[in-house]
């Protein structure tokens, strides 16, 4: 690790008990961090709502400069920031490096977008009063983070909000809170006050989660984890009518027409399926191949996987980590069995790497079926189960035939088709002939159970804007 990676850890650690954050490579301890309490949350939401009036007063202009020099420190420590990442969460070090640049992406395109907070004049109804419409932050925020992009799941909701003029109050997961700490300490260098943003860790996700989703002075609540929270967190926040975004869980589906460049959906789906061990919401989790090009498909894409080196995040040849904790990978595990004791073949892998720990083998399942519960689940290990299917329309079908609807991928050379399938997907990002669509530019979010709102695009700062509309009248 880093000299300034380790200076941090030093930084944060404390003596005597809080929350202690585990390498899911070792299992080693790698520091003990506050865990506050609900009295010291409260605490913070007050400070929040005494900055409050004052960021939101300053320029759009005055916050891109802060918010610009936050994105120039995340950069500068690119390399701190990813040794962290990979420590805690267990992704490769080149991927835990983009994730640092894709996450301070959002800084750079959020101070700029911040200027464009355009209102509009409306045609008047009535010739003594003209209609105006201007654009206002939200208020107060709190966000909910998970641990799978710890970096840059904050920084997707926490530059827009910040743009807009709210301050937000960040609990990040359990076992990934150093990161987030050490973009706090960045953003403080950066010129962001204290009350601006804030990083509250927490060992009690139930407890701090009801506060920042009930307490009246929060105006909204930006959540991405599990469909099952968000359920959870849209309940609590009824009762004050927060607004709320939420980025939850997916089920994506991968599709392989026939006409398809073969070699080119290949690689999609292998950069689709083993980034961060699987462990990503729009990971392709069901892979439907059309029966002309099934055989070839599984046997090019068994190659590669085959090929893939399992190991701790931190060493050079490693293209997949462990998964996060135990649970998470006998969740995979039972996946798995599950689906080969109904009749699918494991091409490749199939069971927990013999490296032990939170290990497991990249793996291939060919001849599985819609009624496995390997099709219903999100997966979130480094496991492709394989679908043929006959024609556009059943594909279609099967595609869609699931509550949720947050990313889609599909390959195919004909236009009509690729408009009439890109069109029939029910889901709220679709790839084609692509296999990664994430980007600062466009709008990331989910249809269904997948979630409300976007993040990313001039649609994420929307979500920490209200409009306001004024009648000038007496004219
Ligand atoms: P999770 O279990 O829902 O946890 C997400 C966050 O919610 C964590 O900070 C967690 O805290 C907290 N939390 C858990 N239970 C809570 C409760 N009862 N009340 C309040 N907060 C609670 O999800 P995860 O396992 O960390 O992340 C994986 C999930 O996130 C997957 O479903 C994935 O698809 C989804 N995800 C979605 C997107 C998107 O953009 N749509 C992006 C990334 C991930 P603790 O960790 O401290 O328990």
């Amino acid at each position: 690790m880093t000299a300034a990676a380790t200076s941090l850890l030093d930084a944060y650690h404390i003596k005597g008990s809080g929350l202690d954050v585990d390498n899911p490579a070792t299992g080693t301890l790698l520091a003990t961090v506050k865990d506050y309490s609900l009295d010291e949350i409260s605490d913070c939401i007050a400070a929040a709502t005494t900055a409050m009036p004052a960021w939101a007063k300053r320029t759009a202009k005055d916050r891109a400069g802060v918010l610009q020099r936050w994105y120039g420190l995340i950069m500068q420590h690119q390399e701190d920031l990813a040794q962290l990442i990979t420590a805690e969460c267990g992704k490769p070090l080149p991927e835990a490096r983009g994730e640092v640049a894709y996450g301070a992406s959002f800084v750079e395109w959020f101070a700029e977008e911040g200027k464009r907070a355009y209102g509009e004049v409306i045609p008047t109804h009535n010739p003594r009063a003209r209609i105006v419409v201007t654009k206002q932050p939200v208020g107060v925020v709190s966000a909910i983070t998970p641990w799978n992009f710890p970096v840059a799941m904050i920084t997707r909701k926490a530059a827009p909000a910040l743009a807009a003029g709210c301050p937000m109050i960040v609990k990040p997961a359990e076992a990934t809170p150093l990161s987030a700490l050490a973009i706090e300490a960045l953003a403080y260098e950066a010129g962001i006050p204290e009350g601006v943003f804030k990083v509250v860790t927490s060992c009690d996700a139930a407890a701090s989660g009801k506060l920042l989703t009930t307490h009246p002075d929060i105006r909204k609540i930006s959540f991405t984890g599990s469909t099952a929270v968000g359920k959870i967190l849209m309940r609590q926040a009824a009762d004050t009518i927060k607004r709320a975004s939420m980025e939850l869980g997916g089920n994506a589906p991968f599709i392989v027409f026939d006409d398809a460049d073969l070699d080119a959906a290949i690689d999609g789906a292998m950069a689709s399926k083993y980034r961060n061990a699987g462990q990503t919401c729009v990971c392709a989790n069901r892979f439907y191949v059309q029966e002309g090009i099934y055989d070839a498909f599984i046997e090019k894409f068994a190659e590669k996987v085959a090929s893939l080196n399992v190991g701790n995040g931190a060493d050079d040849d490693t293209d997949v980590g462990p998964l996060i904790n135990p649970v998470a990978l006998k969740k995979v595990s039972d996946l798995v069995d599950g689906a080969v004791d109904a009749g699918a073949l494991a091409i490749v892998g199939g069971a927990p790497s013999e490296l032990g720990g939170n290990y497991y083998t990249p793996t291939v399942l060919a001849d599985t079926t819609p009624d496995m519960e390997i099709s219903n689940a999100e997966i979130f290990g480094p496991v492709a189960p394989v679908f043929r299917f006959k024609g556009e329309d059943d594909v279609i079908e099967m595609a869609n035939n699931t509550p949720y609807g947050l990313a889609a991928y599909f390959y195919a050379r004909d236009l009509g088709r690729v408009w009439r399938v890109a069109e029939a997907l029910e889901y709220g990002m679709v790839g084609v002939n692509e296999g990664i669509l994430s980007t600062e530019v466009a709008p990331f979010g989910g249809v269904k159970q997948s979630g409300i709102g976007r993040e990313g695009s001039r649609h994420g700062l929307d979500e920490y804007l209200e409009i306001k509309y004024m009648l000038m009248g007496g004219l």
